[in-house]
């Protein structure tokens, strides 16, 4: 039988079932709220067998074929990132967790900054050190050995929720962080509207994903494992966009129900139909719907920004102090 976890931030075991989500294969995960703390999480916990055959098999970013369209938004949120970065620092040191095939280290070394990167998969370690010539490690957080007091900036993006254990790992990284030092956090945000609106179907939950942080709780870990949180915010995702669309799950029902009536095939073609023929002026139509993006979302955004009901947390973090041993 697997067993029941207990809460990474309070260390209680008891808790209220939230939702119960079935996922590649009919595989049902099971998704709890710590009744002392507020954490959401996810138990029983796959084994590691299982976890290392689905992130062998499944996770698309450690796939060779990898698409560019996949690419291209990481290196758009790379440079974006990087840009929030220098508003903190000019240069210095940076390890990026998570780092994937290297796209924020590489921004980060063509602007001088002495960079490091953790990656627990080979195949996006390999990419990262054999093609874009990185210092990167194969590992986890565990598992890697960085002089204390090391770093400027430590950044850990859409990786806290895969964490096996996020209070471990954030104590080791308050060791390795310079005094003034800055801790960059994103994640899926549970507090966002889009969790609100469609619960037990929100896009956040995700085979591969154990912990779900609200602010409230990624404040609280932050707090216990010696880091104090400077700014938060999240993101705005437009919400009336394809986007958006996908992320309140009214894309994949539309298409489904299309599907059903044999309709979605003749649909997608006459999209591809149109789309060839605004080919030629496709710069300029692109610019014109993203325009109108800008506009139609703009008073959505405004709120959901200013109540922090985005659907991407993002944190930044100073050392506050110490953990002791
Ligand atoms: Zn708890």
């Amino acid at each position: 039988m697997p067993e029941k976890v207990s809460c990474n931030l309070c260390g209680l075991n008891n808790y209220q079932l939230l939702h119960i989500r079935y996922f590649d294969d009919k595989i049902p995960i099971t998704i709890v709220k710590c009744d002392n703390c507020g954490l959401i999480y996810t138990s029983p916990k796959l084994t590691k067998q299982e976890m290392e055959k689905l992130y062998k098999e499944n996770y698309y970013y450690f796939r060779s074929n990898y698409t560019s369209t996949y690419e291209n938004r990481d290196i758009t949120k790379a440079q974006e990132i990087f840009n929030r970065i220098q508003k903190f620092k000019k240069k210095g040191s940076i390890l990026d967790i998570g780092c994937g095939k290297g796209w924020l280290l590489r921004i980060a070394q063509e602007n001088n900054w002495k960079t490091y990167g953790l990656e627990v998969s080979r195949y996006a370690s390999n990419y990262a050190r054999k093609k874009l010539g990185l210092n990167v490690l194969t590992g986890t957080i565990a598992e890697a050995n960085f002089p204390s007091q090391y770093f400027d900036i430590i950044t850990m993006l859409d990786v806290i929720e895969h964490l096996e254990n996020p209070l471990n790992d954030l104590m080791k990284l308050n060791k390795i962080l310079k005094k003034d030092g800055l801790l960059i956090i994103e994640t899926p945000h549970i507090g966002s509207i889009y969790y609100k609106i469609t619960r037990k179907y929100w896009v956040g939950f995700n085979i591969f994903h154990n912990y779900y942080f609200s602010l409230t709780t990624m404040k609280k870990i932050l707090e216990k494992t010696g880091f104090k949180v400077i700014k938060a915010v999240t993101r705005p995702v437009n919400f009336f966009s394809t986007e958006g669309l996908w992320r309140l799950g009214i894309q994949d029902f539309i298409l489904q129900t299309l599907d059903k009536f044999g309709k979605a095939k003749k649909i997608k073609e006459s999209v591809k139909a149109v789309k060839s023929k605004v080919e030629i002026s496709r710069s300029k139509f692109l610019l014109v719907v993203n325009r109108l993006n800008v506009l139609l979302n703009f008073p959505t955004n405004c709120l959901f920004a200013k109540f922090n009901m985005g659907d991407q947390l993002l944190i930044y973090a100073k050392r506050e102090e110490a953990v002791e041993e």
